[in-house]
C-alpha cells in the first residue's frame, strides 16, 4: 500500500507533467467499480482551471491553484497517477482521467480498491475535515515524542494511526522498528523519551532515503527489512529469523532475535 514515499513519488509526476496547462474535461474512466470519484458537479469545476502547484500531506496527494479548486487524492492500495499523451491512450484500470489542453493527461489508476479523488477548495481544508495528524515529515519532536509516548496500543499501530501521524503504512513502520530492534507488539507508553527521540529520526531518515530514490526500493540498503518480508527469511542485520505476525489486524515482520 502507497505510504508517504510512494505519495511523494506520484505528487513529483504531476508536478513534472501537469502543471500550468488549461483543463478541458475531467471524466471517470471506464472501469469506476470500488472507488470513491467526483460527481459531475465537483467534476465541472475543474473546467477552464489549471493546476500550478501541488501538495503532499502524509499519503494525500492535492493539486491545485491559490484560488482553488483542488483535487485530492488517496491512492488506496495499489493506487498511481500516470501523466500519459492521448495517442498513447490510458493505463489500464484507469477510474478517472483529467483532459489538459493539448494532448497531455492523467490517469488515477488503481486496481483495487479503497483509493478516491475528491475536489476540495484547500488541501488543508480538507485535510482539517478529515482530520489528519501532522505529516510525518512535518511533525516536530516534541510533538512526535508526545503522540507516540502516549499511545496505548501497539507500537506499530500507532505508528500507523493517520489522525495522529499522517503518512506511515504497513511497510515503514516495520521497517523502523526493525531498525530500533523494537518489537511490533510494544507499547509506546513501554519506551523512554531517548528511545522515542531515536524513534524520530529513523522514521526521518527512512522515510527521506525512500524519497530520495523516488520509491525504487531497489536502490535501498542491502541490510533494510523491505528486500526480506518472507517469513522464516534470514535477518540481513542479525542472522536472526523474520516472522510473520498480526498486529492490529495487520500483518507485520519482524526480527525475532534482535527486536524485542
Ligand atoms: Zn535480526
Amino acid at each position: 500500500m502507497p505510504e508517504l514515499p510512494e505519495a511523494e513519488a506520484n505528487r513529483l509526476r504531476i508536478a513534472r507533467d501537469c502543471l500550468n496547462r488549461t483543463i478541458e474535461a475531467a471524466k471517470p474512466g471506464d472501469d469506476t467499480d470500488h472507488i470513491e470519484l467526483p460527481g459531475d458537479n465537483e467534476r465541472g469545476r475543474l473546467v477552464g482551471h489549471q493546476f500550478t502547484q501541488t501538495h503532499r500531506h502524509g499519503k494525500l496527494i492535492f493539486a491545485g491553484s491559490g484560488t482553488g479548486p483542488w483535487i485530492a487524492v488517496h491512492l488506496g492500495m495499489t493506487g498511481s497517477l500516470r501523466p500519459f499523451e492521448a495517442d498513447d491512450g490510458p493505463p489500464d484500470y484507469a477510474k478517472f482521467l483529467i483532459l489538459f489542453e493539448g494532448e497531455r493527461r492523467l490517469a488515477f489508476r488503481c486496481p483495487r480498491k479503497l483509493g478516491w479523488v475528491r475536489v476540495v477548495d484547500s488541501p488543508q481544508a480538507e485535510i482539517d475535515r478529515i482530520e489528519f495528524g501532522p505529516d510525518a515529515l512535518e511533525i516536530s519532536r516534541d510533538v512526535f515524542v508526545e503522540v507516540i509516548g502516549t499511545s496505548r496500543g501497539a507500537i506499530k499501530s500507532a505508528l500507523m494511526q493517520q489522525k495522529k501521524l499522517a503518512g506511515i503504512g504497513n511497510l515503514w513502520s516495520d521497517e523502523i522498528l526493525f531498525r530500533l530492534g523494537i518489537d511490533p507488539q510494544r507499547k509506546g507508553t513501554q519506551l523512554d523519551e531517548e528511545q522515542l527521540g531515536e524513534m524520530y529520526d529513523a522514521m526521518r531518515n527512512i522515510l527521506r532515503a525512500v524519497v530520495d530514490t523516488q520509491a525504487d526500493y531497489s536502490k535501498l540498503p542491502e541490510d533494510w527489512l523491505i528486500h526480506t518480508r518472507d517469513e522464516g527469511a534470514e535477518c540481513p542485520q542479525c542472522g536472526g529469523k523474520i516472522t510473520r505476525t498480526k498486529v492490529g489486524g495487520r500483518s507485520a515482520f519482524h526480527c525475532t532475535r534482535h527486536q524485542d
